[in-house]
């Protein structure tokens, strides 16, 4: 299987959003108004999984080229807090490029941490999700898309809305749209290339920022590029305080390299 590397560098990402743009798409939000309308368009949504900062990257690649898109935020994501104030701000930011933000909601952590097996219950809990954030961030949440829906056995949920959102993983928009995904890093079925040079009237195209980097890396690369930066955005942070506060940083720069974190 060939993974196409190169497929996932910003350059790229620029080009992919110029032929969409040339080949007449306009980006829209997740509304059926506007779907169900017969106009050519594509769902231009990022997951976003692992990494906020890239996130803020590709929308201002986006704004470059007046587009918009909508940004689905995990609240339980290992990776970032959305909540913490460095992320609070960066979410701020692509808030105010005029961006969108969805709700990316994690039902397996509420079967698996919370044991809930009642799914009218767990709906309710993706009101309070979506309501959080909604409050936390002065914004109104419209999406949902399910974090992992294979996984976490929800590929059966397709009724239009959930929890009050627009569903993405709706049988209106599985019907309606070509979809293509780029899970894990590598197309897993189509290439994004290829459906475009299709020319498909819909499209529902699904991200993950972490995926797209300056330049070539594997997958693995790529995460741990994200995991790196956030490791030492944290230890500056702690530096930072030691500093700002006037005291005494021990064992800074003595570090033994064996010392397992
Ligand atoms: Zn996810």
């Amino acid at each position: 299987m060939k993974y196409y590397f190169e497929d996932f560098i910003e350059t790229n990402y620029k080009g992919i959003l110029e032929k969409l743009i040339q080949q007449g798409y306009q980006f829209i939000g997740f509304d059926y108004e506007i779907i169900n309308s017969g106009t050519k368009f594509v769902l231009w949504r990022h997951d976003v999984d692992h990494s906020l900062n890239r996130a803020y990257r590709l929308a201002e690649i986006e704004e470059e080229f007046g587009i918009k898109a909508t940004y689905f935020i995990h609240i339980q994501s290992g990776f970032y807090n959305v909540f913490e104030p460095d992320q609070y701000e960066i979410l701020c930011r692509i808030i105010d490029k005029g961006h969108t933000v969805g709700l990316h909601f994690d039902h397996g952590f509420y079967t698996k941490s919370r044991h809930l097996i009642n799914n009218d219950e767990i709906e309710k809990c993706a009101i309070i999700e979506k309501e959080m954030l909604e409050k936390y961030f002065n914004i109104k949440i419209n999406a949902v898309s399910f974090h992992n829906p294979e996984a976490s056995n929800v590929l059966n949920l397709k009724q239009g809305y959930y929890a009050g959102m627009v569903n993405a993983y709706s049988k209106i928009i599985g019907d309606k749209c070509k979809y293509c995904s780029d899970s894990n890093g590598y197309w897993r079925y189509d290439r994004l290339l290829d459906v475009i040079e299709n020319d498909y009237d819909r499209l529902h195209i699904l991200t993950h920022p972490v995926w797209w980097v300056p330049y070539e890396m594997s997958p693995y690369e790529r995460i741990k590029r994200c995991t790196d930066g956030r490791r030492n955005s944290v230890i500056k942070r702690y530096c930072d305080i030691l500093e700002q506060s006037a005291r005494e940083n021990i064992g800074y720069g003595q570090e033994n390299s064996e010392v397992q974190y």
